[in-house]
């Protein structure tokens, strides 16, 4: 089972009180899959499966060294550091990707701090993010445009002034995001994945080349790209882990 929150792989509990599941952290999982199915459960956090189902099956295989970041209704992250899958002491590492600053006098987000990367540019975020950009009175969007990304690049694309400006102020924030997780965790590759890579012709070199102006890296040291099982990776992820914790009971 894969989770949108914060995840004991080890003691297979959820964490955190994520509002989808306000009530999931007090279920005895384990004690549920093994009297239900009658075999072992694996848990982990949603990005953390995507990440090992694009290590194993998808646009990571091969590597040891691995960032992915999922952008939809939040912005999700997970890292593979030396060929492991990073969790740390509270098994928060790699996760919070989206709630990494990008702009320290930016909005409120739902995690209590100001300027996540997650509040500057996710879909959850997008309508006040659209209401604080100068201009929105005259928008599209103020009169009757559906505001999320798929009408922001389309209206882009065609040359529409405030959602090139929208889409330019969220393509710096992925792209700023995405250089502070290539900073902390060092990969050789970063696969995006999630609903906005519907406009990946847009999104992948606008921060390929934020990356590979970072003084830091060596030149193409590292590679930005789609993650190649966007609708299965979460599962394919999650089978690699319950085979392991099959193999270890
Ligand atoms: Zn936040």
């Amino acid at each position: 089972m894969a989770f949108p929150t914060i995840v004991d792989s080890d003691q297979m509990r959820l964490l955190y009180k994520y509002t989808k599941y306000n009530d999931a952290n007090d279920l005895d999982l384990v004690g549920w899959a093994k009297a239900t199915w009658g075999v072992p459960l694996a848990m982990e956090n949603d990005a953390r499966a995507a990440l090992v189902g694009e290590w194993q099956h998808g646009a990571g295989t091969g590597l040891d060294n691995l960032v992915m970041v999922t952008i939809g209704t939040g912005v999700g992250s997970a890292a593979l550091v030396n060929g492991r899958l990073l969790k740390g002491s509270h098994y928060l590492a790699g996760n919070l990707g989206g709630h990494m600053a990008v702009n320290f006098d930016g909005g409120r987000c739902n995690c209590g701090n100001v300027g996540c990367l997650e509040s500057e540019a996710s879909s959850w975020a997008l309508p006040g993010i659209l209401k604080r950009q100068p201009g929105y009175a005259e928008s599209p969007f103020a009169k009757g445009e559906k505001p999320d990304f798929e009408a922001v690049f389309r209206l882009a694309a065609a040359g529409e002034s405030f959602a090139l400006a929208v889409r330019e102020r969220c393509l710096e924030a992925w792209a700023t995001g995405i250089l502070n997780l290539v900073y902390a965790y060092d990969p050789e590759r970063v696969v995006i994945g999630g609903g906005v890579m519907h406009s990946a012709d847009v999104i992948l070199p606008f921060i390929q080349n934020k990356i590979n102006h970072a003084a830091w890296l060596p030149a193409n040291a590292v590679e930005v790209v789609a993650a190649q099982e966007p609708d299965w990776a979460g599962v394919l992820g999650m089978g690699h882990l319950a085979l392991k914790t099959i193999q270890k009971n």
